[in-house]
């Protein structure tokens, strides 16, 4: 009975996807073999079959592989040597003369029980506005500021596509846009008339709108890539997510040398609302699955749970302190440390640090000092 048949093969397929999204490593194979089977039958459903299983579950919105392709040998954009950053290039277009990019796609990235909306943002530059892994771009939007009487001045996005962009081209940037939204405190409804202009506009955006962009900027967020057994400790809340998905998939997704050498540790926190809200996470799942010796992820989901040791809400400065110890451990020995996301983030990152050191009889300011005299303290929060 063919409408068995078929049946069978929507249970296999629908078996194949969710094992694909656990099991990547046995995937391959099965999935091969699989395919040959149900190509036999001549059903045109095994066309849907994902090529690369990594990327079979991926809502979130990757818009290229998560990992290299076996041989990959990406290196165009490489400096001499690699690490070296002397030509790195800030404000290569200013606000009076702007680049025009186009967009290439706009992705809700973030579940229905998140709170608020954040999009995946592929914008094509041509080449003509390189950057590397920790800058931001600038974006002009449309429009008359009513406050000013005049064009709405630049935003800043941190860049979350390493320099090659997700396609590999070196010609695109994918952003990472949280809608800005207003709240009337008095009656507890969205305000419309008060949404934040540029982050609205950016997820609004459609294919082949243009976009104005200036940039690159910042230095402060860049990986010391000549030591390639490095530690990294990234501290996001949110859309401070971008940079550091920007450095995972320079350390893990792309056959460059930086990530052909890495030999150290990557180890991200990143505090959001609730799982629906996570970003990236298949990526970084990816990541952990391929290197379990490189990578660690530690997530601090405050409006869901587990709750912090004194019972109240996870935020990320729990998550970091449930591993106090072994953070300090990593700076004493030379680990850099990042923060990105919203400012409101670092008071209590910096408590929870300057009790950590009175408990080990150490000086907060002394401590702290050192790491930003050794350039291990790198904060780009908003
Ligand atoms: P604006 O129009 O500038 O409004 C700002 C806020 O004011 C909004 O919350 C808006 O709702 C509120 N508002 C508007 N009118 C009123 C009113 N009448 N009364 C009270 N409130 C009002 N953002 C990201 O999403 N992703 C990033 O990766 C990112 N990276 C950044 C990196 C850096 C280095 C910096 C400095 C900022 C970064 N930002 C990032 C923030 C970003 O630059 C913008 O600030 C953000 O998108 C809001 O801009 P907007 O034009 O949408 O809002």
């Amino acid at each position: 009975d063919p409408r068995i048949m078929a049946a069978r093969v929507v249970v296999l397929l629908g078996f194949l996807a969710s094992a694909s999204a656990f099991a990547p490593s046995a995937m391959p194979a099965f999935g091969r073999s699989a395919t040959a089977r149900i190509s036999k039958m001549g059903l045109r459903m095994a066309a849907t079959m994902p090529k690369v299983p990594y990327d079979s579950v991926s809502p979130t919105g990757p818009s290229g592989p998560t990992l290299p392709a076996p041989g990959e040998d990406l290196s165009f954009l490489e400096a001499t040597p690699y690490w070296d950053q002397t030509n790195v290039q800030v404000n290569i277009a200013k606000q009076k003369n702007p680049l025009i990019g186009k967009v290439v796609s706009v992705q809700r990235m973030v579940g229905p029980k998140a709170p608020g909306d954040t999009c995946n943002i592929v914008i094509d530059h041509r080449g003509e506005l390189p950057y590397w892994e920790g800058q931001s771009y600038g974006v002009l939007p449309p429009g008359i500021d009513p406050k000013k009487n005049k064009p709405y001045g630049v935003r800043l996005y941190s860049i979350a596509s390493t320099r090659y962009g997700d396609d590999k081209t070196g010609k695109t940037t994918t952003l990472c846009v949280r809608r800005a939204t207003y709240t009337d405190p008095a009656t507890g409804k969205e305000d419309p008339a008060k949404k934040g202009v540029c982050s609205n506009y950016l997820c609004d955006s459609k294919p082949g709108d243009e976009v104005k962009l200036t940039g690159p900027s910042g230095k402060v967020m860049l990986l010391p890539e000549e030591h390639p057994d490095n530690t990294y400790i990234m501290v996001a809340t949110g859309t401070g997510i971008a940079p550091f998905r920007s450095f995972l998939r320079r350390l893990f997704g792309e056959g460059t040398p930086a990530g052909k050498n890495f030999k150290g540790l990557a180890w991200l926190f990143l505090g959001v609302a609730n799982k629906d809200a996570l970003l990236y996470d298949e990526e970084f799942q990816t990541y952990l699955r391929s290197y379990p010796d490189k990578v660690r992820l530690d997530y601090a989901l405050s409006r869901e749970g587990p709750l912090n040791k004194k019972g109240g809400k996870m935020y990320i400065q729990d998550k970091v302190e449930e591993y106090a110890d072994e953070v300090f451990d990593a700076l004493d020995k030379g680990a850099h440390i990042y923060f990105c996301g919203l400012k409101g983030m670092m008071p209590g990152i910096q408590d929870m640090l300057e009790a950590v050191c009175k408990s080990k009889n150490i000086s907060f300011e002394e401590y702290l000092e050192k790491l930003k005299s050794n350039g291990q303290w790198h904060v780009e929060v908003y």
